[in-house]
């Protein structure tokens, strides 16, 4: 049992569950066992953020040329220099965040003000931050003025496998059961099973993705949370439905040997790599060698990707197409013909690369979030949240 401000995050045969509570009255009834558990993976607390804040920033190289690593097997894995959970918790600010990475930068670069690039991840959570509080309903569908309106299938049979962890996909499966068991996934692991769940394969509205993620991530923050899941399922932000993950090929590339998946996955841990990221297409007597039969001891999987995939962006486009008479949405003119799995480039950067918007869309972003933000602070300014970082920026 950590606690972190006034919230308490149990750690429970290996579930990760996060309470509000006022008081620690509810870890007085008996019976709460918290022998034989795993050491916390995120130790909570202010001296634990500054610690774990100072490793980031000791990493001057990345700092100095913001060179980000490829996404790989030991990127999935929760690092101890990972602060997110102490951001949302207020464990760590975002000012102290801010102005130790401008005078690390200052000091690397003497008399040099640091790129805005450096503070992409704070401008992020600032965005989505300033658009939250100036959109009412923004963490539905419904009565959302920048939220698309799709007609979502209702399955709560699919919604409950994705959710459990058990797809057939078993890189799909590996991710939501880290998230179970840890409570941190990847942000490029968040958008596989966000665009699994939404408009890649499943059809089920992101409503249902974000609440499971406010459950189960120690980071969950309403705003980025409600923001990042509109993105990736096409309701805002972003419209390039025709990119798709793919629950396979995007694992594979990220960890070709599949490591993640046994760690996560046990029953798996005897595949062949060949076979692990699809192990429907083993031979049986692969299956039986590796004691792990499909559709037996794991799941056969739960839809055709490539049919659902591509009925998927076509049932978008309709509903791109009916909104096509608003200004500015010539994206239908770019939609390819033939739906090939154009899946963007797994890099290990934000929002903005992983999704081809690139410097282009950065810029936009940034312009955006500075109106969005001085309007916000203005006219509401944050209820409940550290005020914004933007005018620290503007004064930079
Ligand atoms: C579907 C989906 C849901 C998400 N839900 C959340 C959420 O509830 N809470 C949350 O903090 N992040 C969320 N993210 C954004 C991102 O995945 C996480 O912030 C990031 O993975 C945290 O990892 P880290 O520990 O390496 O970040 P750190 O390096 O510790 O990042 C520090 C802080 O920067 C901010 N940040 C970093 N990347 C992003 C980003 N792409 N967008 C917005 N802010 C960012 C976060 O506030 C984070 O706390 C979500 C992303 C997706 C695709």
């Amino acid at each position: 049992i950590v606690l972190v401000a006034n919230c308490v995050l149990c750690v429970r045969l290996n579930v990760v569950t996060v309470h509000m509570v006022s008081d620690c009255s509810v870890f007085c009834s008996p019976g709460f066992k918290t022998q034989g558990l795993d050491p916390a993976v995120w130790k909570g607390g202010e001296s634990e953020a500054l610690e774990r804040l100072n490793k980031h920033l000791d990493r001057k190289a990345w700092v100095a040329s913001f060179e980000r690593a490829r996404i790989n097997m030991c990127s999935l894995i929760a690092s101890p220099t990972g602060l997110s959970p102490y951001l949302r918790f207020g464990c760590l600010s975002c000012r102290v965040f801010y102005y130790n990475l401008r005078e690390l930068y200052m000091k690397l670069r003497k008399h040099c003000s640091p790129p805005l690039s450096l503070f992409g991840q704070l401008l992020w959570r600032e965005f989505f931050y300033a658009a939250g509080t100036n959109n009412p309903n923004f963490d539905r569908m419904e009565g959302n003025p920048i939220c698309v309106q799709i007609p979502w299938d209702h399955n709560p049979e699919a919604l409950a496998k994705w959710a459990e962890g058990s797809t057939g996909f078993p890189w799909i499966d590996a991710i939501m059961t880290q998230l179970r068991q840890e409570g941190w996934i990847h942000h490029l692991a968040r958008h596989a099973v966000a665009c699994f769940l939404t408009r890649g394969d499943l059809w089920i509205s992101w409503e249902s993705g974000m609440r499971v993620f406010e459950e189960l991530l120690l980071d969950a923050d309403w705003s980025v949370n409600a923001g990042s899941w509109m993105w990736l399922s096409c309701s805002a932000f972003f419209q390039q439905f025709f990119h798709c993950y793919c629950p396979v090929g995007f694992g594979k590339r990220t960890d070709p040997s599949g490591d993640y998946i046994r760690r996560y996955i046990p029953k798996l841990k005897d595949y062949p790599n060949r076979y692990i990221y699809e192990p429907w297409r083993a031979p049986e007597s692969v299956q039986k060698a590796a004691n792990c039969i499909v559709g037996v001891d794991y799941p056969k999987p739960m839809i055709n990707h490539a049919e659902g995939s591509r009925l998927n962006i076509e049932r978008m486009k309709q509903v791109y197409q009916q909104l096509s008479h608003y200004k500015g949405l010539s994206l239908l003119a770019s939609v390819p013909t033939i739906q090939e799995e154009a899946e963007p480039l797994p890099t290990d950067d934000s929002q903005a690369s992983s999704s081809t918007c690139g410097m282009f869309g950065g810029v936009v972003l940034i312009l955006l979030s500075f109106y969005i933000s001085i309007y916000a602070l203005i006219n509401h300014g944050i209820p409940g949240q550290e005020s914004s970082i933007f005018h620290v920026l503007v004064a930079a």
